[in-house]
């Protein structure tokens, strides 16, 4: 028993999944049997006469007193809003960093990778919706303080901290306060994140995170109702604030056919991300395997993703990736002034590397990213 009086058990497999991967097994610790978190009050809201606001994404939802808002984490109490997400992770697994995606930070190390679950979003073909769609107290959990979590990626020898999985916007609170703890350590913070999130609760983010990935889910207000119950500014203010904050930021953009496939949009969004200055910024173009409420659809043809790379590759970015395709050489890294294969990756490990202190090693140009 633990000090609340729950059943504890050692750990035993139990299958959820990564943002960019399929299942994958859980590999450390020991969990609670069936926890909520400690109760936790939330922060950003503003009580109102109809109920609790809360402010920490767009979404606004107003909360009535024993409601939960939408992304089921955030609930009113008395007049109070507080969190589900405390304390409780549903995942933890040491990743490398290349698994984010994260291909111009910290290469070949490894990232103390969390969710707890909740999301903000309803992404029909989401790869972990056992995880995101489903409240905290109804997922098996681990039982982490920040603390702990800290602890437990320096003894794994992790240079990083990852919040992923499901959507770290959803545990806000967790994430500041793991952060806040893991700077004092030496240990860098990564977000991997859908960026809905208001302002305020960013600049927050800002004080403590290093470096972001955040999906760009496509570039159309109406795709993003339909498809993921989100929109389009509030992600696109968030990509501008991460980079006017100096996070070390990449961009992934799933391709899903019907959906988000059409390449007069991706041209659009490219464009956008040139004329906003993030030619320098690592774009994953991502395939889409058969999930949740999209399983009938087929993976996305590998000839759509090359032409997205080319269209984006035309448009002036200068490091456009092609993710989850395993068994092709799309992650490596080129300098955009030489074309010298710089780094070589295969899977998700680094083969080899010729950049020398953040410039190619054949030429001198600087390659944008955080290496040492
Ligand atoms: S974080 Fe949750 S409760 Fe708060 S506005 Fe967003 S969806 Fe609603």
């Amino acid at each position: 028993m633990d000090k609340r009086g729950y059943t504890r058990r050692q750990f035993i497999n139990k299958s959820t999944c990564a943002v960019c991967a399929l299942a994958f097994p859980l590999a450390w610790g020991e969990w609670t049997e069936f926890v909520g978190g400690e109760e936790k009050e939330a922060m950003f809201y503003t009580p109102t006469p109809r109920g609790i606001k809360c402010r920490l994404c767009p979404h606004q939802c107003t909360i009535k007193e024993g409601d939960t808002g939408d992304c089921r984490v955030r609930y009113n109490k008395g007049g109070k809003l507080f969190t589900r997400a405390w304390n409780n992770p549903c995942a933890v697994h040491v990743d490398p960093i290349e698994k984010k995606p994260m291909l111009h930070f910290l290469p070949g190390t490894t990232s103390y990778s969390l969710a707890i679950a909740g999301c903000n979003f309803t992404c029909l073909n989401c790869q972990n919706w056992e995880i995101s769609q489903t409240s905290p107290d109804k997922t098996r959990n681990y039982d982490l303080s920040p603390e702990q979590v800290v602890n437990q990626a320096k003894k794994e020898g992790c240079r990083s901290i990852s919040y992923t999985y499901s959507e770290p916007v959803t545990f806000f609170e967790y994430t500041l306060e793991c952060s806040r703890q893991a700077r004092k350590a030496g240990i860098k913070n990564i977000v991997v994140s859908n960026g809905y999130i208001n302002p305020a609760p960013l600049a927050e983010w800002c004080k403590v995170i290093d470096a972001a990935n955040i999906d760009l889910k496509s570039f159309d207000d109406e795709i993003y109702t339909m498809l993921n119950n989100g929109s389009l500014e509030p992600v696109l203010n968030t990509l501008l604030k991460l980079k006017e904050n100096g996070i070390w930021l990449e961009i992934t953009n799933l391709i899903v056919p019907e959906w988000t496939d059409d390449m007069d949009m991706i041209r659009r969004m490219c464009q956008w991300l040139a004329k906003n200055g993030f030619k320098d910024t690592p774009l994953h173009f991502s395939r889409f395997y058969p999930q949740y409420k999209l399983n009938k659809l087929q993976p996305t043809p590998e000839n759509i993703l090359k032409k997205a790379r080319e269209i984006a590759l035309g448009q002036g970015l200068q490091y456009v990736y092609i993710g989850n395709i395993p068994g092709r050489n799309y992650a490596d890294t080129f300098c955009p002034n030489c074309h010298s294969l710089i780094i070589e990756r295969v899977g998700y490990t680094l083969r080899q590397s010729k950049l020398n202190k953040g410039k190619c090693g054949v030429c001198g140009h600087i390659i944008p990213g955080v290496w040492e």
